[in-house]
Formats: C-alpha cells, sequence, structure tokens
C-alpha cells in the first residue's frame, strides 16, 4: 500500500523522522505497509500545530464544529468500503465486522455531533445582592488520542468525536499494528474537507511515540485505550505534569449462566460475545461460570455452535472468524492455553492452529474451548484475548457472583437468567461498569462505555463521556 507519508501535522503530510515499522497481513503473515515512526521532535511539531489550533476552534461556533463532525461522518459513510476493506487487511477481521466498525465509527460521529448547540453550564445566584455566577464548560484543549489494534477506526472515532465537539484539538496516534485505516481517514479528511489546520493531526510509531505524547507538558488529556499494563505506565507518567487521563482498559468479562438460562438465546449470544475479532475485544466474554445443573448440557451444545463456525479469508463472504491480529497475540493465546493445560484444564475443542493448508501461515487460531477448570486457575483470571472459552460449573448464583468479582477487572459482564429477581441481584452485586442480561456484547454510542477497578478510569460514549472532555470555569460577576 502506498501511503502519502504517514504523519498529519498543521493539515501538511510528512514523513516520521523515526524507524520504518511493519505492517503485516495477519491472514499470511505478508507486509503491507511500513510506515516511519514519530519521533520525540515529531511528537512535539504536532503538538504545536494542535495547541496554535485550539483557541480558534473553541472560539468557532459549536454549531459549526458540529457541522464538521457531520461532514465527517458523511466522508466515512461515503468511503466505508475503502475503511471497511483496510480493517479487514491489517486487523483481519470478517468483512462483516469490519462494515460494523465502520458503521460504528460514523454513528459516533453523528451522535456526538448532536451535541453541538447542547453543551451547557449553568447560573447560580451569588451570596451576596447583586451576584451571579456563571459555570462555563470549556474544552481541556490538546488531546492525545492513543489508540489500540483491534478496533482502529472506532476507538479513534469514539475519542475525536467528543474532543471537538467540545472545541479540543487532537493528535491522534493508532496502534503501529493496524495504522492504515487511520492514515486513510486522514487521507480521505485532508482531500476532502476543510477543516482548519491544526485541528487534527496524526502521528504514527509505537509506545515511544506514545511516550512522547503523555511525557509533553502540552497535552491536557490523554485519552487511551489499550492494555492495563500500558494504561498504569501512562497514569505513572501522567502524573509528572499532572496531565489528566481517561483510561480504558481491558477486561475479564463473567458470564453467568443460571440454571433457568434459556440456551437457544445464550448459546448463539456467548458464540458471538466470545469469538468476534477473533475474541479480541475488551468486552468479550472471557470465563463462562455456568450453573452445574445445566453445566453438561450448555457444554455439549456450545462446542457444537463453536465447532460450526466458519473460520477462513476474513474478505471471503460468509466468514465468521479471521486470524489473530499478530504473531505476538497468537503467542499469548497459545501460551495461554498451555499454562491452563498444566494446571489441569481438558481441551474439550481445538487448542492451536486450525487444520488446513489455508491457515499454515498467518497468525490463526481455532476455537477452543476449555473445561476440567478450577477456581485460580490463571485462564480465569488473566485476560486470554483470544478465540478460547473457559468454562466453569459453579453451585449457584452465589457461587457464579462471588468467583465473578474474583477478579482485579471491572469492565464487562454478562447475565443469562429468565428470573427478575436473579437478573436483578446479579445486576446488584457485579463489579462491573457494563453489563449485558441476555444478550450478546455490543455498545451504544449513547450509553456508556467504563470499567471499574483495573478495567479503566473515566469512561466514553453517551452524554457523561462527551462531558469529560470538558472543564468547568466559573465565573462570579458582581454587577449591584
Ligand atoms: P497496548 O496497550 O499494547 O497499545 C495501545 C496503544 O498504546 C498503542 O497505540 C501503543 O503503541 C501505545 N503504547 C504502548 N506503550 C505506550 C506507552 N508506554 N506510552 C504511550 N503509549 C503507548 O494495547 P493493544 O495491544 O493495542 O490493545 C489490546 C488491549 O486493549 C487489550 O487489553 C484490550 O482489552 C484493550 N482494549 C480496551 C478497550 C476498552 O474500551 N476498554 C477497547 C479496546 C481494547
Amino acid at each position: 500500500m502506498s501511503i502519502p507519508g504517514s504523519l498529519y501535522i498543521a493539515g501538511v503530510w510528512s514523513e516520521g523522522s523515526g524507524p520504518a515499522i511493519d505492517v503485516h497481513n495477519p491472514s499470511d503473515g505478508s507486509v503491507i505497509a511500513a510506515p516511519a515512526s514519530a519521533t520525540e521532535a515529531d511528537v512535539a511539531a504536532a503538538l504545536a500545530a494542535a495547541r496554535a489550533a485550539q483557541r480558534a476552534w473553541a472560539r468557532t461556533p459549536s454549531a459549526e464544529r458540529g457541522a464538521h463532525l457531520r461532514a465527517i461522518a458523511d466522508l466515512v459513510a461515503e468511503n466505508a468500503d475503502t475503511l471497511a476493506a483496510l480493517l479487514v487487511r491489517e486487523v483481519g477481521k470478517p468483512r462483516a465486522e469490519a462494515d460494523g466498525e465502520v458503521a460504528f465509527a460514523e454513528s459516533l460521529l453523528r451522535y456526538n455531533a448532536e451535541w453541538d448547540r447542547r453543551i451547557e453550564g449553568d447560573i447560580l445566584p451569588g451570596d451576596t445582592p447583586g451576584e451571579q455566577i456563571h459555570l462555563l464548560r470549556e474544552p481541556l484543549g490538546v488531546v492525545a488520542a492513543i489508540c489500540p489494534w483491534n478496533y482502529p477506526l472506532a476507538v479513534l472515532c469514539r475519542k475525536l468525536a467528543p474532543a471537538l465537539v467540545t472545541g479540543n484539538v487532537l493528535v491522534a496516534k493508532p496502534s503501529e499494528v493496524t495504522p492504515l485505516a487511520t492514515i486513510e481517514f486522514f487521507r480521505l479528511i485532508d482531500e476532502r474537507l476543510d477543516l482548519p489546520a491544526g485541528v487534527l493531526n496524526l502521528v504514527t510509531g509505537a509506545g515511544a511515540t506514545g511516550q512522547a505524547l503523555v511525557d509533553s507538558p502540552q497535552t491536557n488529556l490523554i485519552s487511551f485505550t489499550g492494555h492495563r499494563d500500558t494504561g498504569k505506565a501512562i497514569m505513572a507518567k501522567a502524573a509528572g505534569n499532572l496531565t489528566r487521563v481517561s483510561l480504558e482498559l481491558g477486561g475479564k468479562a463473567p458470564a453467568i449462566v443460571a440454571a433457568d438460562a434459556d440456551l437457544d438465546i445464550t448459546i448463539p449470544a456467548l458464540i458471538t460475545a466470545r469469538h468476534t475479532n477473533a475474541g479480541q475485544v475488551c468486552t468479550c466474554a472471557e470465563r463462562v461460570l455456568v450453573d452445574r445443573a445445566i453445566a453438561d448440557e450448555f457444554t455439549e451444545r456450545y462446542i457444537v455452535a463453536a465447532s460450526a463456525l466458519v473460520v477462513g479469508d476474513p474478505a471471503g463472504s460468509g466468514t465468521e472468524m479471521g486470524p489473530m491480529v499478530s504473531a505476538a497475540q497468537l503467542e499469548k493465546v497459545v501460551s495461554a492455553v498451555a499454562l491452563a493445560q498444566e494446571q489441569g484444564a481438558a481441551v474439550a475443542l481445538g487448542g492451536g492452529r486450525p487444520d488446513g493448508a489455508q491457515f499454515a501461515d498467518g497468525y490463526w487460531h481455532a476455537p477452543t474451548v476449555l473445561t476440567g477448570l478450577e477456581p485460580g486457575m490463571a485462564i480465569l483470571s488473566d485476560e486470554i484475548f483470544g478465540p478460547v472459552t473457559p468454562i466453569l460449573a459453579v453451585d449457584d448464583i452465589s457461587a457464579a457472583l462471588g468467583e465473578a468479582n474474583n477478579s482485579r477487572y471491572g469492565l464487562s459482564a454478562y447475565v443469562f437468567s429468565r428470573d427478575y429477581a436473579t437478573v436483578m441481584r446479579t445486576v446488584d452485586e457485579l463489579d462491573f461498569g457494563e453489563i449485558y442480561i441476555n444478550r450478546t456484547h455490543g455498545e451504544s454510542v449513547h450509553a456508556h462505555h467504563a470499567g471499574y477497578k483495573e478495567s479503566g478510569m473515566g469512561g466514553e460514549d453517551g452524554r457523561w463521556g462527551m462531558l469529560r472532555y470538558t472543564q468547568v470555569k466559573t465565573a462570579y460577576h458582581r454587577y449591584g
């Protein structure tokens, strides 16, 4: 793929001054592009360009900012085919999922544009006669959007849209593993729209480039989505300048299946919740906690459904699961399964690379089911981030809740039951920020996506997510 350069700073494309990083097609491991990395000096230039543009952007009437976002959304819709094809190529996700990601990105842009005339403050009476207190919602300034590889476009738009509508400017850093759809998104904006220079900037590169964004006092908010350990390192570094952080991190979602669950709903919901994007979604069901009374029937039916998944060329129509994104992610999953086996787990399905010549190269892992588990095994506590389902039989809802909450993570959880009281008890007692009841995963743009505990700090989407890109200024008016 030929790219115009991978840095977009103050409306001008350039090459990074740092080393090039290969981008692979996960289906066969071939190198498809190698954008150069931004160095510390490149990052400083991007932040300076953003800073220079920020005040004028914040003063632009909010309805105009909303119009710019709607124009970006239109552009995404018109170029959905190109963007989805790039996501298939660099992430390895099936085409239907890539289409879904592009549509979600568009939706995030349109939803946040709706806030343009609704960013409101408050007016309070003062404590003395002839005084009013005005509370004003103001932007934070320069936002660094540091993104992961699993949803490059959607996560970018999840940050970009609320940031821009509230009057912030942005420097985006995509994952070095999957920068191509992001570069194309910026190329389209540059060629087709008239956004003021410096409002949107792009730097490519690996952790060191992200680190330069974090270290700079020019950054006012680090909006990060990625691994928990990276999030912790970012927060520690951000403390140096007391830079705000918004951290969307990993998860270990429990799926509680009660004895009265409707398995006709539960099984397909969990198959999707585990195998979307080859299991590489922060909200994926990472461990099933099923009532012992139905554990055998559940496991048998789940294995039948998982074996029926169509694994293959992600560009092919009808494909339900593609490869994992990289050799490193595949290796992580292979090691996690090996460790589970050492600790006594049985592989009831799959267990490694699928059979067939088409899976010989690239980063493929078959849908895998692990049984014979005991509480305390690593596979039940560490994020797998691959198509592996550990199934643990539990005695009752109390035991399921105990096991579910026995985690350092707190992003998503699933509950399957026909009983209202059971469902409400789990909603009350689960220490998780997002609970899916009798359904599979998938956030709504107007809700709120936030992790409890070590799954994050902050939260995105909806009104509360949008407001996180603002700060409140108080002005005391004495007129009496
Ligand atoms: P990662 O933490 O390895 O990388 C994420 C981004 O951070 C990349 O752009 C990377 O280059 C950059 N980075 C790496 N080191 C950095 C540093 N020291 N300073 C600044 N930036 C740095 O994560 P990943 O492997 O790309 O993504 C997978 C993880 O993301 C999983 O744990 C998954 O659960 C999580 N995730 C969470 C959400 C959510 O909304 N909660 C969504 C998607 C992914």
